[in-house]
């Protein structure tokens, strides 16, 4: 297969594009950016979770402040009852000692529970204390992830645009590109490697092996617009220069 010098030129450009649109691929699956986005939804996540937490324990203290409340609120009004007879004075000498011995009973039991809300209102207030701190984790948090999401949204922007560049290019070079030294370069780049490399001294420029000397003199002597693979990887091998050198 034959194909003009300036061709040749034209290909060894396109898989300088190629091997460009690679790296920006490459790039786009592994952004830094991304990954301190989704170390931070972790950290977030687990900040929540532990609000969560804080938040049905205070709501449980909450519950059994109000059972506390209600039951010195009923101790209490069986204290005024019996008080209220006491001072009523309708009673006899036993019912006296009864009342008496009951309200000495209600007493200690109100002084009991009353006790016991003090030490789950303490409870309460540390966990309040908790929630505070773990509100303002999350706050700080939130305004992380967001600025973390923004240089995320900024680099994949940034990558699109790259990528749209280099892609137009690409077209623009294929168009001018001669059909069957296209359709040679696509069909050897589908195998997975570059579909051509710069003849670099003794190397391929595609596959990086040095090629043998018999095969590099055979390769020497073809035609300048002798289209020559690599006997290494088959990549179209590419004896010109590029543009701006
Ligand atoms: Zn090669």
């Amino acid at each position: 297969m034959k194909a003009e010098v300036a061709q040749q030129r034209s290909l060894l450009e396109l898989s300088k594009l190629d091997a460009e649109l690679a790296r920006i691929a490459h790039r786009a699956t592994h952004l830094p950016q991304r990954e301190a986005y989704e170390r931070m939804k972790v950290e977030h996540n687990a900040a929540g979770d532990r609000l969560a937490v804080v938040r049905i324990a205070v709501e449980d203290l909450d519950a059994q402040v109000s059972r506390f409340e209600s039951e010195i609120e009923a101790v209490r009004q069986r204290e005024e009852r019996d008080r209220s007879l006491l001072r009523s004075g309708a009673t006899d000498a036993k019912q006296l000692s009864d009342l008496q011995h009951e309200l000495d009973t209600l007493i200690r039991r109100q002084t009991s529970l009353e006790d016991s809300l003090l030490e789950v209102m303490e409870h309460r207030e540390e966990l309040e204390a908790q929630l505070a701190v773990e509100l303002g984790a999350i706050e700080a948090l939130e305004a992380d992830l967001a600025s973390a999401q923004q240089a995320l949204d900024t680099a994949i922007a940034e990558i699109e645009q790259s990528r749209q560049v280099h892609s137009s290019q690409r077209d623009a070079l294929t168009a001018t590109l001669d059909p069957a030294l296209s359709t040679l370069y696509e069909r050897q780049r589908a195998g997975g490697g570059p579909g051509a490399g710069q003849l670099q001294g003794h190397r391929c420029g595609a596959c990086r092996i040095e090629i043998g000397r018999g095969e590099l003199a055979r390769i020497s002597a073809a035609a300048d617009d002798e289209v020559v693979r690599c006997p290494e990887c088959g990549a179209i091998l590419l004896r010109v220069k590029a543009f701006e050198q």
